[in-house]
């Protein structure tokens, strides 16, 4: 997120994620990868249900398996939800994602995963699943009205961060308002930010951001954080951050960017206004697991439970990214679950003489 270094800087919308950049192509002129199969209309006319390989979620990780387990002639099929491309889509500048030394916006990087994923064969489908059916292989799965089956499957459908819901929040994203310290904490530097919540999350981001942020404003609801009390000592202790009890945010102030917040006492009930530079959204996050609760282990905070790195309790059926991993949330750790998914899942279906033995060129 560079709205704050730069004024203008706005969300890039891609009405189809199918466009890729014929300029960025022609310089790969010697290259014979055939052209990603969304623009040649292979997709539409790739009309495939059933798969060695059922990929749910097209973000980092879901796009990642579908590039690998594509060019191990799996011909997965990705069926990537109404969403397509995850939670990058929703942010502007990504500054750590290693290949892109000026930084890339989030949804031309997903355009990217996503038009490498097509050019070796993978079909992608924009809906969700709303049903599944692992008691059996080919495991089933309904999306959009349509039955897809596949010999395994990689579960990647990511966990979506939980915003305030104020119009302002959403219109001033990425430009100012962000959800991720890790990501986007380094635009704030000798600025002052607040972050919103109080739990272990908001207490971390707060302390994070001490490295780049002047003042850091911890705005709470409550007169006492959720957070463990370790969390709570280090944030408290810092001479960086203030905390604002009782507080509650009622909006976010500022034209192009954010250049305050309206705070309501939710004891006195009284509102004033405080100038911040950006602001943190730290309320938790929801994993996308809803659909999988009644097959797959779900642990206290709704996350997928993995084994033995991206297997789950139904052999056949693997699990990459954001939908287990709340510890590092991060579109490289991601994308390099869906890489670990991928080969796991074909080294699992060659076990079961369902792919032909990999050579070691497959990777
Ligand atoms: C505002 C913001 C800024 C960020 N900035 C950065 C950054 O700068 N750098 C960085 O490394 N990370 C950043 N992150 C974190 C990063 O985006 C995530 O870690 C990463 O996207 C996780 O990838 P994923 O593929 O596991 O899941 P997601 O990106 O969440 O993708 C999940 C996919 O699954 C799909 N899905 C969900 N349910 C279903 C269903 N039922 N059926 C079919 N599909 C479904 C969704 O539509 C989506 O396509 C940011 C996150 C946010 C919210």
């Amino acid at each position: 997120m560079g709205s704050m270094d730069k004024p203008g800087s706005t969300l890039p919308s891609f009405p189809s994620l199918a466009i890729i950049d014929e300029a960025d192509e022609s310089t790969h002129a010697a290259s014979t990868r055939p052209a990603p199969a969304s623009t040649n209309g292979a997709n539409a006319r790739d009309a495939r249900t059933d798969s060695k390989v059922v990929i749910v979620g097209s973000g980092p990780a879901g796009l990642t398996a579908a590039i690998y387990a594509a060019r191990a002639n799996l011909e997965p099929i990705v069926i990537g939800g109404y969403v397509p491309g995850g939670q990058l889509m929703i942010t502007s500048d990504v500054e750590n994602y290693p290949g892109f030394p000026d930084g890339i916006l989030g949804p031309e990087l997903m355009e990217k995963f996503r038009a490498q994923a097509e050019t070796f064969g993978s079909r992608i489908v924009d809906v969700d699943v709303e049903r599944v059916d692992f008691s059996e292989r080919p495991f089933r799965l309904w999306a959009g009205g349509v039955e897809y089956r596949g010999e395994s499957v990689i579960v990647a459908t990511g966990a979506s961060a939980l915003w305030l819901g104020l119009d302002n929040e959403t219109r001033l994203r990425g430009r100012g308002v962000s959800a991720c310290a890790t990501c986007d904490g380094f635009f704030f530097r000798g600025k002052k930010v607040a972050v919103v919540g109080g739990g272990d999350t908001a207490l971390e981001e707060a302390t994070f951001l001490t490295r780049f942020a002047t003042d850091v404003v911890l705005l709470h609801r409550r007169d006492q954080f959720r957070g463990s009390k370790i969390m709570q000592d280090r944030a408290l202790e810092h001479p960086k951050i203030s905390v604002r009890w009782n507080t509650q945010v009622v909006d976010v102030l500022g034209e192009d960017v954010v250049s305050g917040v309206r705070l309501r006492d939710t004891v006195t009930g009284e509102e004033t206004e405080e100038a911040t530079d950006g602001l943190f959204v730290a309320i938790g996050y929801k994993p996308n697991t809803d659909v999988f609760r009644d097959w797959l282990e779900v642990d206290s905070a709704g996350y997928l439970v993995v084994r033995d790195e991206t297997g789950t309790r139904i052999d056949g059926v693997f699990v990459a990214g954001d939908v287990h991993d709340h510890r590092y949330r991060q579109a490289v750790t991601a994308a390099g679950d869906g890489c670990k998914a991928a080969i796991d899942a074909e080294r699992w279906l060659e076990a079961q003489g369902i792919a032909e033995k990999a050579t070691a060129t497959a990777w």
